[in-house]
C-alpha cells in the first residue's frame, strides 16, 4: 500500500476563550478563527488539530515546535515578527479601555493614576500597559485569560481593563457583562495567522493562498457575518 495522498496534519494553537474568534459550544470549537482556519485547510488540502491554550503560551509553543500554526486573534506586531512569520492580515482590531458600566470617573488614560489596570499575559494589552505605566501611574494586574480579566473589573478588584474592541464589544453584547468601553480606541492593529519564523514557508504560502481564495469566493465575508453583525 502507498501512503501517498494522505494529507499532512498541522497542530494549530488557539486561545482558550476568545469569542467571537474562538470558543467552545457543546464541546466543539467555534468562532471566526476556527471557521477561517478550517476553510483554509479544506481549500489547501491539509488537516488540522486544535490545541487550546492560554494566549501567553502560544508563541512559546510555536518556538518549542509543539505547534505549526497559531490563530488566536493575534495582532501583527514588529516584536512578534522577530520570532514568527505572519500571514496576510485578516481582521482589524486594536485596544480600548473597559470599566464597570456605572463608572463615570474613568474616560481616558489620564484618569488612571493610582488605579489598577487588568491585562492578559502575553498580549498587546499587557505590552501597552507596561509601556505607559510610568507616564500614567497605575498598577498592572495580570491574568491568563480574558474571562478572568473581565471578572476582575466586574467584581471591582480592578478599575479598568485593556482588551481588543471587537472582543469586548462581543462579550458585552452576548454575555451581558456589566462593563462598557470608554474613550477613544488606543491602538489600531491587524490580526494575522502565525507560523514559526523561517521554518514554515510552505504552510504560510498555503495559508495566504487559502485566505485569498476565501476572500474571492465570498466565504470570508460569510464567516465574519455569521459572528459579527453590523
Ligand atoms: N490581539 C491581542 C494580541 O495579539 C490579544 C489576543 C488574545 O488575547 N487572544 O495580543
Amino acid at each position: 500500500g502507498t501512503e501517498g495522498g494522505e494529507s499532512k496534519t498541522y497542530q494549530v494553537g488557539i486561545d482558550t476563550t476568545y469569542p467571537p474568534f474562538e470558543y467552545e459550544v457543546d464541546g466543539e470549537y467555534t468562532g471566526i478563527d476556527i471557521d477561517l482556519i478550517n476553510a483554509i485547510a479544506e481549500d489547501q488540502g491539509f488537516d488540522i488539530e486544535f490545541n487550546p491554550m492560554d494566549f501567553g503560551g502560544i508563541i512559546p509553543a510555536l518556538q518549542a515546535g509543539q505547534l505549526d500554526i497559531a490563530i488566536a486573534g493575534m495582532s501583527i506586531t514588529d516584536e512578534r515578527k522577530e520570532v514568527v512569520d505572519f500571514s496576510d492580515p485578516y481582521f482589524d482590531a486594536g485596544l480600548t479601555l473597559v470599566v464597570q458600566s456605572d463608572n463615570s470617573e474613568i474616560t481616558s488614560m489620564e484618569d488612571l493614576e493610582g488605579k489598577t489596570v487588568a491585562v492578559k499575559s502575553g498580549t498587546t494589552g499587557a505590552q501597552f500597559a507596561r509601556d505607559n505605566e510610568e507616564e500614567y501611574g497605575y498598577e498592572i494586574a495580570q491574568f491568563e485569560d480574558s474571562p478572568s480579566m473581565f471578572q476582575e473589573v466586574s467584581n471591582g478588584n480592578a478599575d479598568v481593563l485593556l482588551e481588543d474592541y471587537p472582543v469586548i464589544a462581543y462579550a458585552i453584547a452576548e454575555s451581558g457583562l456589566d462593563l462598557k468601553t470608554v474613550g477613544d480606541r488606543l491602538t489600531g492593529d491587524q490580526y494575522g495567522i502565525a507560523v514559526l519564523k523561517g521554518e514554515n514557508a510552505e504552510v504560510l504560502e498555503q495559508i495566504n493562498a487559502g485566505l485569498q481564495a476565501l476572500r474571492d469566493s465570498g466565504e470570508y465575508d460569510e464567516i465574519l457575518n455569521k459572528y459579527i453583525s453590523e
